[in-house]
Parts: structure tokens; sequence; C-alpha cells
């Protein structure tokens, strides 16, 4: 099999794209599978193989892959993986079994693959439409702050947002374009309607006072908890946003990747959630998270509009990497 390594499909963090690691092992790659505690589990070193890395190194709990172009960096017993120093959070922590440093098979599967090789684990069709959510409205403020609501601020956002990405020719549509409430369910309707499209829902944080930075949700893949949750029966369910995994942490990688590189800020990592507005969606989705307005000095940059435009300019960037992800795909 022929890797096409480093091509710089999303130019911010060098992603190459292969095949889903089924049709890789159908092809004679020899994966090692390690069962621990009934989870299966993939050796570094097999990784470094496959994925052709030049040298892998432990030194205590840190792992690194390193190439020419591509470095990850993960810790036994975290769920950091660190992908060209963009901040990835894993369904399972890395582990050490047996004298091997190991993944999960589905953080291998559902994360490092299709983020690693987005061209052969993403099938869609290339899009020409992005349908915008700007979070909460009416009753439903989201987080506030002294200099404004989160309602406001989003829908700001996603009008800077629609402007520059309808100068680079794609069509935009918003799920709300004024100070009301639209049910999360309603949102999706909205969203499934459009075909060739995405969906991005913009939201402002809230958390502790010290709280600050940007995150990025991917839906969370079956047989992977929320980042936040312990383990619940939904867990085990396959929504109808799955099946777009490849597809939400690619979308989601590009435009996480986009905002770090062109906000100074704390990069809280791509994280997994099952929020209802990813759950039942028909196209790829990410829920952006653009800072906390419960910080008061990152309420304060929030609060400027020139802040929310450097927001949508990262955003715009993002979504166009991930077009040109799929256009290389053709
Ligand atoms: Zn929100």
């Amino acid at each position: 099999m022929v890797l096409r390594r480093f091509a710089p499909i999303l130019a911010l963090i060098g992603l190459v794209f292969l095949g889903s690691l089924d049709s890789v092992s159908a092809q004679k790659f020899r994966w090692q599978q390690i069962k621990v505690s009934g989870r299966d589990y993939i050796p570094a070193d097999n990784i470094v193989d496959f994925y052709r890395f030049d040298k892998k190194s432990i030194e205590g709990n840190v792992i690194r892959f390193h190439s020419r172009k591509l470095t990850m960096t993960g810790r036994v017993g975290s769920q950091t993986l660190l992908i060209n120093r963009i901040k990835f959070i894993l369904s399972y922590p890395i582990r050490r079994h047996a004298g091997h440093v190991v993944v999960s098979k589905l953080d291998l599967c559902k994360l490092i693959d299709p983020v690693l090789r987005p061209s052969q684990a993403m099938s869609r069709k290339p899009f020409d439409t992005v349908v915008i959510d700007p979070g909460h409205g009416g009753h439903d403020s989201g987080a506030y702050c002294a200099l404004g609501k989160e309602a406001n601020f989003a829908l700001d956002t996603a009008r800077q947002l629609k402007s520059l990405l309808q100068r680079r020719g794609y069509k935009v549509v918003l799920t709300r374009n004024k100070d009301e409430f639209i049910t999360l369910g309603n949102r999706v309707k909205f969203a499934n309607r459009y075909k060739n499209a995405i969906f991005v829902s913009l939201h402002y944080n809230s958390g502790q006072s010290r709280a600050s930075g940007i995150e990025t949700f991917a839906l969370s893949p079956q047989g992977s908890s929320s980042t936040f949750a312990g383990r619940r029966s939904s867990d085990y369910m396959n929504f109808q946003g799955n099946d777009n995994d490849s597809e939400n942490i690619a979308l989601s990688t590009a435009i996480h990747a986009a905002a770090i590189g062109q906000i100074r800020t704390i990069d809280r990592g791509i994280k997994r959630a099952r929020w209802t507005v990813l759950t039942g969606l028909k196209i790829p989705g990410v829920l952006f998270e653009g800072g906390f307005l419960s910080n008061p000095a990152e309420a304060r940059k929030i609060a400027t509009p020139a802040h929310r435009k450097k927001i949508a300019v990262a955003l715009a960037k993002g979504i166009d990497n991930y077009r040109e992800a799929l256009a290389r795909r053709r």
C-alpha cells in the first residue's frame, strides 16, 4: 500500500489521510490487538509501522511519535493527545500493558486514523452550504456577563462568519437570525433539510472564573463516553450523527486548529459530547466554544466586535481547510 505521507491536507496541522483501518487490515497490515480489561488496544510500535513514523520515544510516561512533519505526543494514564501541538481528548487513557504502551482501538479508528488519513476515512461529497447555528436566543440567553449575553455574541459571530463565507462562494444559512428561542430539535430539523452541507454551532462558554480558552466538540463515537460524564447507557447507542464520525472529527480538527492558530488563547482541546444538536444531524457537524464569558478578562475580549471578527475569520479559514481536504479526497 502506498501511503501518501504528509499531504498538507489541513494546512495548519499537516494532516495525512490513508484509509479505514478495516480496509487496511484487509490489505494485510498485521494489527496486533491486545485485550486489556475487555477492551481492544493497539501497541505503539504497530502505530509507528502503520503510519510510518520515523521513530517513537518513551521517556517516563511520555510517548512521542516523530516524523518530518508530524509529531504525536501522549502520556500513559492520560486522555490528552497532541498531534502537531493541537490538543485532542481521547476516549480512553493511553495505557501500559505487558511491556507495551497501548492506545485504544476505538481512539485509533475514530480519532487518530481520520485525522492522519482524512482522504481515506472520509467518503462524503464536497459541500457547498454551511448551516451556522448561533446558540441560544430569546428567553434562553445562554452564558452571560456584565457586558452582554452569549446568545447575542454568538449571533454576531454567526453573521460575521456568514459574510466571510459568502465572499468565498459558500451558500450560508442561519438557524436563527434574530434574538428568538428555537428548540434544539428544530435546529437539527432545519439543518437536515440541507444535503451538501456542514453544520457549525457557535457558543461562548461559562465555568469557573479562572477557566479560559477555546474548545471544540465532535459527537462521541459509539462506545465512548462524553468528555464530561461517566459511562451512560447512551454511550452504547449509535446516533444518526455517528454516520459521519470521520467527517465530524476532521471538521472539528480543521476548525479547532485554525482557531488555535489565529487566536492567542488556551487550547482546551477537541472534545467529545452527545450534544442534542449533534446527535440527530445527517450532515457533518461541530460545536465550537469561543471562550469563557465567566472569565472577566476573556469576557472583555469577547464583548468587542473586533475579537468576534477574529473568531469568525478563524472559523472561515477552518471551513476552507476542511473543504480543501474533501477536494483532495476526490
Ligand atoms: Zn452555549
